[in-house]
């Protein structure tokens, strides 16, 4: 069994719906027992600000599924709640992402299939943010610091300030 920390995000369609939905999927798993889920926050986009805000959440979960048997589980609910039929095209944009943050303490380098901790999650105020809600004192294993740490030590300031509303827990 491994403590693993998961983020998540949508911008597309009914973004919270989705995200609660992925919850609801995960916890499906007989392999998943869900811990605790953050609050929802409505964030600006990251890099390509040409997009919808997204919904953020992060959630600890416990899981008898390998790192990479993870991956490819979020990954199936990806495809499953994360793309919405447009007319005359199959399969539109993806309204679900699910990244890995954590997996126990471990340090995974897949090549880039599988790195965890995730390669960027010190940098994001969208994944730090709700993780400070799920667990503060998770010590990242490459860094050596807490998720508290970390987040006071966004280098733009700017990150700090990228969340907006705080949108209802659903539980
Ligand atoms: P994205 O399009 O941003 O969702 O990136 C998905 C790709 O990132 C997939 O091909 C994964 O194999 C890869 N990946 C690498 N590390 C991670 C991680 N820690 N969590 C989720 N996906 C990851």
């Amino acid at each position: 069994m491994a403590r693993v920390f998961l983020s998540l995000g949508s911008n597309i369609a009914d973004r919270a719906a989705t995200i609660s939905q992925a919850v609801s999927l995960l916890s499906m798993s007989d392999k998943i027992n869900i811990i605790k889920t953050s609050s929802f926050y409505e964030t600006e986009p990251w890099a390509n600000k040409n997009q919808g805000w997204f919904v953020n959440a992060a959630i600890a979960i416990d899981t008898d599924f390998s790192a990479m048997e993870l991956l490819k589980y979020c990954q199936s609910v990806e495809a499953e709640l994360g793309r919405i039929r447009k007319q005359g095209e199959k399969w539109g944009e993806r309204t679900l992402d699910i990244d890995i943050l954590m997996y126990d303490d471990k340090i995974i380098s897949n090549g880039s299939i599988l790195t965890i901790p995730h390669p960027l999650m010190h940098l994001r105020a969208f994944v730090l943010v709700p993780m400070l809600e799920v667990k503060p004192d998770l010590v990242h294993p490459v860094f050596n610091k807490t998720i508290s740490e970390l987040y006071d030590e966004l280098y733009n300031p700017e990150d700090v300030f990228l969340y907006g509303t705080i949108l209802p827990k659903k539980e």
